[in-house]
């Protein structure tokens, strides 16, 4: 035996099966408890599920809710008051700090080139600072990356930095694409800014072609108050347009203006409930997603889904009347997308407080259909996890691998935990992802459900075979 875990999933598959090979590596996929649980969860979820409604509030009722925000305000209170409902044992909110960018007037952007004007859609970054009221106006000089910029140098000053550096479609998992990319909206501004570039646009993160420019945030690092210029995303379409006529017309100009600020830090909160463990009160396991948005869209996808889908997590035991071993909790994080206070709070407390914390698994991908999940675990787990497989594939969750988890719970990161991150489809998760079309018709009821109910049968197995 490699482990212990393995040798009490043998045991408990012994005990509670027939028609059992015990030569068998997947043991675990035959314990008939489990299965059947499993199938009770999802038909559970396909039949009585409330996901679906609760996040039709959060996305039109309430809307987009940055950090620091009204709507952000509203969404906590939401969710206390809903947990609350539910009966979950214990429901309360964990003070963080977060930071309090406002976006304040629709940007405006154009450029003129051969005496004609082309408006482009345009959406300052989370975190830049304004343009002068009146606008600025330069030329613009495009690179494709963060080291093309650098290697350019003293020839940015005064021009309008413009990072087109397109999504790379022949990665199937399209987070890849993303990762390939963000950095030029992350540091573009840092890098482009120290050589005294007078404004930074760069392509908004999508495979698609279309209008809809794509928020996000951005940083300046270390650089002075002087050397800070305001960025903004550009619609890919206008970055493909822009980018023919600058081969046409090199000198032509492009302006934008923008009132966009960030403000005093504000007081939020994480929103956290749980059913108390049996057997091991004092060991969690954390299942959540972040209740913060972005402001344009409603934020249905990212991270609604995750939110609505970890709180039914526990409905779902609820309903099927399980009563979990450990404490199982819900967080539904403030900031992850502006700062990670939210995270980096719970961690903080969680150590401060002594807890022991077995396993967290965040939903931050999307509603789409499930696909599997991805585990950052001490090494000792991995056969246990994968030993899971032929429980979890009747459900189309195939993709169970060793990866990342989610930003929110990375904090939380030890010796002893092991992370999950819940895995949907994710080809048209760029479609929507920090842009105003991520709203709630784009998100369809099974398939959310679904996700949850695959969260649900995780955090079963989570506290079934874990100590
Ligand atoms: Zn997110």
């Amino acid at each position: 035996m490699k482990n212990l875990f393995l040798a009490i999933s043998v045991l408990i598959a012994l005990t509670s099966c027939t028609n059992i090979n015990p030569t068998t590596a997947n043991v675990v996929a035959i314990n008939k408890t489990d299965s059947t649980t499993i199938k009770h969860l999802f038909n559970t979820a396909l039949t009585n599920g409330q996901c679906y409604q609760m996040l039709d509030v959060l996305s039109n009722d309430i809307g987009g809710r940055l950090s620091g925000s009204l709507e952000a305000q509203q969404a906590v209170e939401w969710g206390e008051k809903l947990m609350k409902d539910l009966n979950f044992d214990k429901v309360w909110l964990q003070p963080v700090m977060v930071p309090h960018w406002v976006r304040g007037e629709k940007e405006e952007a154009y450029f003129t080139s051969n005496n004609e004007k082309v408006n482009v859609p345009i959406c300052a970054l989370g975190g830049s600072i304004a343009t002068p009221e009146k606008g600025i106006e330069g030329e613009v000089i495009e690179v494709q990356s963060l080291k093309e910029a650098e290697g350019l140098g003293e020839k940015l000053r005064g021009k309008i930095v413009f990072y087109n550096r397109p999504f790379d479609h022949t990665f199937i998992q399209t987070f890849k694409a993303y990762g390939g990319c963000a950095d030029q909206r992350y540091s573009g501004a840092k890098v482009a800014g120290k050589f005294g570039a007078l404004g930074v646009i760069v392509r908004s993160m999508t495979h698609n072609i279309d209008d809809y420019p794509h928020t996000g945030a951005m940083s300046y690092g270390n650089l002075k108050d002087s050397e800070k210029t305001p960025t903004a995303a550009i619609s890919t379409r206008a970055a493909e347009q822009l980018s023919k006529s600058l081969k046409e017309n090199p000198n032509l100009k492009f302006y934008f203006k923008q009132s966009c600020k960030t403000l005093p830090d504000a007081p939020s909160f994480n929103v956290i409930g749980e059913l108390t463990g049996s057997k091991f009160p004092d060991r969690f396991i954390t299942v959540g997603g972040h209740l913060d948005s972005w402001d344009i869209g409603d934020g249905a996808h990212d991270d609604g889904a995750g939110v609505v889908q970890s709180i039914e997590v526990l409905r779902l035991f609820q309903l099927n009347n399980i009563k979990p071993k450990h404490t199982i909790r819900v967080v539904l994080f403030m900031n992850e997308e502006n700062g990670l206070r939210g995270g980096k709070k719970y961690a903080e407390e969680a150590k401060k407080n002594n807890e022991i914390h077995i396993a967290a698994l965040e939903s931050d991908s999307g509603g789409h259909t499930p696909r599997g999940f991805s585990f950052d675990a001490n090494n000792k787990h991995h056969e246990l996890f994968l030993s899971w497989k032929p429980l979890l594939a009747p459900y189309g969750l195939h993709d169970i691998k060793k990866g990342g988890s989610g930003a929110d719970i990375g904090p939380l990161k030890s010796e002893t935990i092991s992370l999950f991150g819940y895995k949907p489809d994710s080809q048209r998760y760029f479609d929507y992802h920090h842009a105003a079309t991520d709203t709630f018709d784009k998100v369809h009821k099974r398939e959310l459900e679904l996700g949850a109910a695959s969260m649900s049968a995780l955090v079963y197995l989570l506290d079934t075979y874990l100590q």
